[in-house]
């Protein structure tokens, strides 16, 4: 054999192996790339945890389920729902090949949080609750005609206050007056005083005529690497990894325990738990969320907004959110 035909021989061999310089490694069995990131076959995702798994090939929807809990996921969408209350993944689900899988960092920082909550170390309790809300002096949030986000958020954390330290819980205010407070105090107030959570309190708005948003909405910290479901004044951040990253697991607990909590008990849309490198949610060292806690540009909404029994009921919600939550760290 002559050393041109051999050498021939040999990179076709190379390639075929996949030992080319060129060719990425072949994923591990169950997994796939799509688009640069690693997917988990959800077949194998639900057999992991235990799970039952149906998928209805008419409506190109999935359900993997257990005696406690029930996911419920469509290809190429990013809202699932968790027990019916709507998640956002931060990748969709995809088809590939008749198979579906779900991106490895769902499953690590969206399911598994849920499926299998943190646990905090024996003795470690949830003890002091940082309440920011938000805006203030100088700032005056969403406005709709008269009203001012500032003063409902304010409003609403007095309440969530009161609640919180009926329930035993110490409560730090990031602003407890028509104050402004710069973003990145915000959090650091909370570090100081040694807050064990961090909870944000705004309520949405759109501007301009004819638009129809409604709803709740609890944001955590999106994971390092993926999207955010909301983009508005973190476009030129990077996705890199940030302090509050620390807490994936407890921000995603918190967030959920706390969204579900606010649609179990408010008559409002449900827009998920979503995710956002707002400010304080990157800064933040402790497990933090920030809840939207309905449109003021929504007529029927801003009512429940602006009385005094649809802030009780939205405060609860909050608080037993944040006492779920407490239980499930502390057990
Ligand atoms: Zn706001």
């Amino acid at each position: 054999m002559s050393l041109l035909p051999a050498l021939a021989a040999c990179l076709v061999l190379l390639s075929l192996t996949g030992l080319g310089a060129t060719r990425p490694p072949a994923p591990p069995p169950g997994k796939t790339v799509v688009n640069g990131r690693e997917y988990q076959e959800m077949a194998a995702f639900a057999r992991d945890k235990g799970m039952t798994y149906s998928w209805d090939g008419r409506s190109r929807s999935l359900r993997v389920s257990s005696k406690s809990v029930r996911l419920d996921f469509s290809i190429n969408q990013r809202d699932m729902k968790v027990n019916g209350v709507v998640v956002w993944l931060s990748f969709p689900v995809v088809l590939v090949s008749g198979k579906v899988y779900l991106s490895t960092t769902d499953v690590r920082s969206t399911l598994d949080p849920l499926l299998r909550p943190p646990r905090n170390a024996a003795g470690q309790k949830v003890r002091v609750v940082a309440l920011d809300p938000g805006h203030g002096g100088h700032q005056p949030g969403h406005q709709a005609g008269a009203e001012l986000e500032k003063t409902h958020a304010l409003l609403l954390a007095r309440k969530v206050r009161a609640l919180l330290r009926a329930s035993g819980l110490t409560v730090v205010m990031t602003r407890d007056s028509d104050e402004f407070v710069d973003l990145d105090q915000r959090p650091e107030i909370a570090r100081r005083q040694k807050a064990d959570v961090f909870v944000s309190l705004h309520y949405n708005g759109v501007e301009g005529e004819g638009s129809s948003a409604s709803g709740v909405e609890v944001y955590c910290l999106t994971p390092a690497g993926a999207s955010s479901t909301n983009t508005r004044g973190d476009s030129s951040i990077s996705d890199k990894a940030w302090p509050g990253n620390l807490n994936n697991s407890r921000n995603m607990l918190l967030a959920f325990q706390v969204h579900k909590a606010i649609v179990g008990a408010v008559d409002a849309n449900d827009r998920g738990v979503r995710r956002a490198r707002f400010a304080v949610l990157r800064n933040a060292t402790m497990p933090a969320i920030l809840v939207e806690g309905g449109f003021m540009s929504d007529p029927t909404e801003a009512k429940r907004i602006y009385s005094a029994a649809g802030r009780d009921q939205l405060a609860r919600a909050i608080v037993d959110g944040i006492l779920a939550y407490k239980r499930l760290v502390e057990r």
